[in-house]
């Protein structure tokens, strides 16, 4: 979720004196916190046991329950005060197949029931949590299943999808729309006779899947699936078990674990990695939320008057900072990496968070499997009493090495301004952005050739070195990148406009970082120019696979644009020493124009010299290239890895609103 500041509130938050860590929090320091990996329930030889941390509670109480909902309770069972601010219970039997919830006399008034924050499985809507078996929930050859190996996170090539755009339009040709089920069919073809579902994402080429967010949230009724609401997924309630609606059966709560699974070996079993978007920083409800009512104000900041601070601009947010809260998210990505083999995590308003915390989170994850990233928006949606320099923010992203930022700075510069949608960027013909976009090329790090005081979001190298960027142009927030277009090019045609595209996305893939598309932008899909479609219906979010016939030379230059990447380390650099090296820009002050090399064998492609020269204007412009034997690799609005002709040098012409790409290949 991105409400995305803009830089100059962030700069005015950076500016102004860091807020006090609010006073009347500080009795929650005082709580002793339980970091053992037994929380809320545990199955063994010698029975079910439940251990709920509720530090301040007077009394615990656990009810048991034979069905997920609209039932009662066959048992109700006092827990009795542990260690470390626990509450435990135990019965001698092993009752998979029952449910559970918990509740908690505070301040001398019982809270309403809870399945925990530790439910592992729940029933339908997430009421109750469910004790089931997991070793039945596996797969065939889970055991042996793995994402791809990656060496550095600027090897991926991030595709971003939501379940039901994916395959929710009737032109999907896939059996289980909307479901995560969808992604482990293979064959599936348009009307046209087109690839769609896995086989699509396997002929693009790109290598992980970002999934919005899959954990169990609040908005979408499962007990009424045929309503078809359709929701982003940013209001969390069982951070621990997946989502209920994109399941088949949202009430039995082993299936939607297991066709979870199913999901991730399918794509694995295809070579590409499954990264999953996590939102800590808020939940769908205060009071009632599973951290209210399991531990009533700890896992929140709160304002003076002990109102809920809100810099989700969702009505709360968490305490990364308080050692339950800062445990409870490591020990939750690394359940989802061990138990779900999730490849990476997409970290929502990460700057609600602290630094320290998602160090500890890579740290944690990287023991699991060291081929894990983690990126985040370095951004909040309000003012927090966080200071700013322990903010997970873009600008403090040199203290988190091993974490990666979203690039607004390379976003807004190429493509116009996210919340202004008539204005243009550098490829739709807006003058004044070439700083910013070149910014953008070297990933934010410290180049000689690049005057950081003329960046329009950013004034430094924020960046220790290139894999800390995530570059794009589009995403679920705000408006994709074919309404951008048209939005602010209004009387242009959408020929014109997939040039810009084309121009646009040809930046986003040749620069240094990590790229990252939004599902369906490489076949021109739009949302009918909704800027911020979280609940609109799916006429609005679905993608249209029609649009993969209409659109196919679109599609192809998206697929070699994404092989020419993957085939050439050049654009993959992962040293700030290596792209100060090896990136030299060429001395052009006109406007909409770049030209840069990317020089001797850079990162040990087998390449030479790649030359790369974008033309943002609607005009053709002139440019002067060292003579020698080129290989044409993109001109034109057309591009092909292997060579589209050959060039001698010297006076060449960039065609409007495109990108120019030579290489000499020895
Ligand atoms: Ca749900």
């Amino acid at each position: 979720m991105n409400q995305g500041l803009s830089i100059v509130t962030m700069l005015l938050l950076s500016a102004s004196p860091a807020i006090k860590a609010v006073d009347n929090d500080a009795a929650f320091l005082s709580y002793p916190t339980y970091d053992g990996d037994d929380l809320e329930l545990t199955v063994d030889s010698k029975g079910t046991h439940w251990r709920l941390w509720s530090p301040a509670a007077e009394a615990v109480r656990l009810m048991i329950y034979p069905t997920d909902r609209n039932t009662a309770a066959t048992d109700t069972i006092d827990m009795t005060r542990s260690e470390r601010g626990t509450w435990v219970a135990s019965v001698p039997e092993q009752l998979y197949g029952r449910y559970y919830t918990f509740s908690v006399l505070d301040k001398g008034k019982w809270l309403a029931e809870t399945p925990g924050v530790w439910a592992k499985a729940v029933g339908t809507n997430g009421e109750r949590a469910a004790i089931i078996d997991f070793t039945t929930t596996d797969p065939e050859g889970w055991s042996k299943d793995k994402g791809p190996k990656i060496g550095n996170i600027n090897d991926a090539v991030i595709y971003e999808m939501h379940h039901r755009d994916f395959s929710l339009h009737p032109s999907s040709g896939i059996v289980h729309k909307g479901k995560f089920l969808a992604l482990t069919e293979p064959s599936t073809k348009s009307p046209q006779g087109d690839r769609t579902g896995i086989d699509h994402l396997k002929e693009l080429g790109v290598t992980h899947v970002h999934i919005l967010p899959s954990y169990d949230y609040n908005s979408v009724d499962e007990a009424n699936l045929p309503a078809n609401t359709y929701n982003w997924g940013y209001d969390p309630i069982n951070y621990n078990a997946p989502e209920g609606s994109y399941s088949t059966d949202p009430a039995n709560p082993a299936t939607r674990v297991t066709e979870m699974k199913e999901m991730v070996k399918s794509l694995h079993d295809n070579g590409i990695g499954v990264i999953m978007d996590v939102v800590y920083n808020h939940t769908a409800n205060n009071d009632d939320s599973n951290f209210s009512l399991t531990a009533p104000g700890y896992y929140y900041r709160h304002r003076p008057d002990g109102s809920y601070s809100d810099a989700s601009g969702c009505g709360n947010e968490t305490a990364s900072e308080r050692q339950q809260m800062r445990d409870y998210i490591i020990n939750s990505v690394k359940y989802w990496a061990k138990e779900y083999h999730i490849d990476g995590f997409r970290f929502d308003l990460m700057a609600i968070h602290d630094i320290e915390t998602m160090n500890e989170v890579i740290a944690a994850l990287k023991e699991i499997n060291p081929d894990i990233f983690v990126y985040g928006e370095g951004w909040t949606a309000g003012d927090s009493p966080l200071p700013v320099e322990q903010r997970a923010l873009k600008e403090n992203v040199a203290k988190m090495p091993q974490i990666a930022v979203f690039s607004d700075d390379i976003r807004d510069a190429v493509k116009g301004h996210y919340s202004d949608a008539s204005d243009r960027g550098f490829a739709t013909g807006k003058p004044g952005l070439e700083e910013t976009v070149k910014i953008g090329i070297v990933a934010a790090t410290d180049h000689p050739q690049i005057d950081y005081s003329k960046g329009n979001n950013s004034k430094f190298a924020y960046a220790a070195s290139p894999t800390q960027i995530i570059n794009y142009v589009s995403c679920h927030d705000d408006l994709m990148l074919t309404d951008k277009l048209r939005k602010s090019m209004p009387d242009a045609t959408d020929a014109e406009r997939q040039r810009a595209a084309r121009l646009a996305q040809t930046i986003v893939l040749t620069s240094q970082g990590t790229p990252f598309i939004f599902a369906g932008e490489e076949i021109f899909r739009d949302k009918k120019g909704v800027h911020n479609s979280y609940n609109s219906p799916d006429s609005i979010n679905a993608i249209d696979w029609n649009l993969k016939h209409d659109n196919a030379a679109q599609f192809e230059y998206y697929k070699e644009l994404i092989k020419l990447r993957k085939e050439h380390p050049a654009f993959r650099m992962t040293t700030t020493e290596q792209v100060r090296k090896h990136l030299k820009f060429d001395n052009i002050n006109e406007p909409n124009l770049i030209s840069y090399s990317l020089t001797d064998h850079a990162n040990g492609d087998e390449w030479k010299e790649i030359k790369l020269v974008f033309n943002g204007s609607d005009e053709a412009r002139e440019v002067k290239i060292p003579k020698g034997d080129w290989t044409v690799i993109a001109e034109d609005g057309q591009i092909n890895s292997e060579g589209l002709g050959k060039a001698k040098g010297g006076k060449m012409t960039v065609a409007p609103r495109s990108a120019l790409i030579l290489a000499m290949t020895k």
